[in-house]
């Protein structure tokens, strides 16, 4: 299998190559050149890496991690993700906070890493990952590649703009893992991180990767907790599964669309996004009217140009044909904080600001009279955003194990101003 860049100016390349190389020369991101027939036999229930290894087959055939690709989704990806009933018989919870870092990412950070690790060369210099993050980004990639041998990890986020614990979860890896607080926006590191994959002759001296959301190895995995989760769904109600995901960089909310292109038994997918509403008006309005993002409180969907949206527009080129696979919503504080105030009782789960999106659109949807079953994705887990959470319901969330270990270790975050010149001395002083 070979791919393809959105943009058509490179040319193709075999998997690993678009993993190392993440984005394409032509500052396109890549696709499949073709897509397996979706007529492969889905009709037993699998688990997650079960479903990843048979998935991800057609497009690992022919590279040189094939062989690997069973192992790599059973290291990977052996993280629960059940479906959760709630209070309201139509409304489930696809829990994908069960990783050690206590949100959906820790799936896909994991699988990459595990990737990466297979095509690293026998005594190679180290790798450094470098990843800007606006929270949950960076901890799933540093747990993954954390003790790794042959890789460091340098994460930068903005000083201040990440929960608590989000920022205390960055800094507690140590040994290979290090972690700036940046003088500035999500936007700044981002343009730091950018500066640094275009600067030659630092990546010479220092070899540089990435693991950003546009990646094609963080998008193919997420496609198997779908695929195991509308699967056991089909076996139990004998019916599409519909998912509702909270959105920002589009890349978890693509990986269903690809699922159910290839066959899998899902049926609506419903976005629902924050007070950044690119997403909806462009889907209303056939109009891509990118910009700089707002500050909300589910802050890992606070994006401005959703970056997976590329890849979306690539494979609907019709907008007609776009909007018959997605629809988006967005959902301001107020409402963000009215539904995890009443999620508990109404739900009998207390929620991250993230899932309180999805659902806030499923509760828009009942009260427009529709009664069919929804499943929200519960993106992240609510004790990592308690200093959201905790207001809103009023008393305590309960620490996962995984996020308690880490925020027992202490903190080790270098302050660096928000200038390039400083990040490239400080990638220069780590080798
Ligand atoms: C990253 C993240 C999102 C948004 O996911 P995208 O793939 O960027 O759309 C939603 N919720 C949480 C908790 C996240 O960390």
């Amino acid at each position: 299998m070979q791919f393809v860049s959105t943009r058509h100016q490179s040319p193709a390349v075999s998997l690993s190559e678009a993993l190392t190389q993440g984005l394409a020369p032509d500052g396109g991101l890549y696709l499949p050149a073709e897509w397996p027939a979706a007529s492969l036999a889905w009709n037993e229930p699998m688990s997650v890496p079960q479903a990843a290894e048979r998935l991800l087959q057609p497009f690992f055939a022919g590279d040189q991690l094939e062989s690997a690709l069973g192992d790599i989704c059973r290291e990977a990806l052996d993280l629960p993700a059940p479906v959760v009933p709630s209070r309201d018989p139509h409304v489930f919870l696809l829990e994908l906070f069960h990783g050690p870092t206590a949100a959906f990412k820790d799936f896909a950070a994991r699988f990459l890493a595990a990737c990466f690790a297979r095509l690293l060369r026998p005594n190679a210099p180290t790798l450094t990952i470098l990843v800007a993050t606006s929270g949950d980004t960076g901890g799933a990639v540093a747990a993954a590649f954390h003790r790794r041998p042959g890789f460091r990890v340098v994460v930068l986020y903005p000083d201040g703009k990440v929960s608590p614990r989000q920022a205390h979860q960055l800094a507690a890896f140590g040994d290979n893992v290090h972690t700036f607080k940046v003088a500035g926006t999500f936007d700044d590191c981002q343009a730091m991180v950018k500066q640094a994959f275009a600067d030659t002759d630092l990546r010479q001296q220092v070899p540089l990767s990435s693991a950003n959301s546009i990646s094609l190895g963080r998008l193919l995995p997420q496609m198997s907790y779908y695929a195991a989760a509308a699967l056991r769904w089909e076996q139990i109600y004998q019916s599409l599964a519909n998912f509702v995901i909270p959105t920002g960089n589009l890349g978890n909310a693509l990986a269903c669309v690809l699922a159910r292109k290839l066959g899998l038994p899902i049926g609506d997918i419903l976005l629902a996004t924050n007070a950044n509403r690119v997403l909806p008006e462009f889907l209303d309005s056939g109009d891509y009217q990118p910009r700089p993002s707002v500050q909300t409180l589910a802050n890992a969907m606070d994006v401005g140009a959703p970056s997976n949206l590329e890849r979306l527009r690539a494979l609907f080129p019709q907008h007609s044909d776009l909007t018959q696979q997605v629809s988006a919503a967005s959902v301001n504080d107020g409402e963000l904080r009215q539904i995890m105030a009443t999620a508990e009782s109404r739900y009998g789960h207390i929620v991250c600001p993230h899932t309180a999106a999805a659902l806030a659109l499923i509760q828009r949807r009942q009260q427009a009279g529709d009664q069919r079953s929804y499943i929200a994705v519960a993106t992240a887990h609510p004790a990592k955003f308690d200093s959201v959470v905790e207001p809103c319901i009023g008393h305590p969330v309960a620490v996962p194990a995984a996020l308690d270990e880490l925020l027992r270790r202490p903190a080790q975050a270098e302050p660096l101003a928000a200038e390039y010149a400083e990040l490239r001395q400080r990638l220069v002083q780590l080798g």
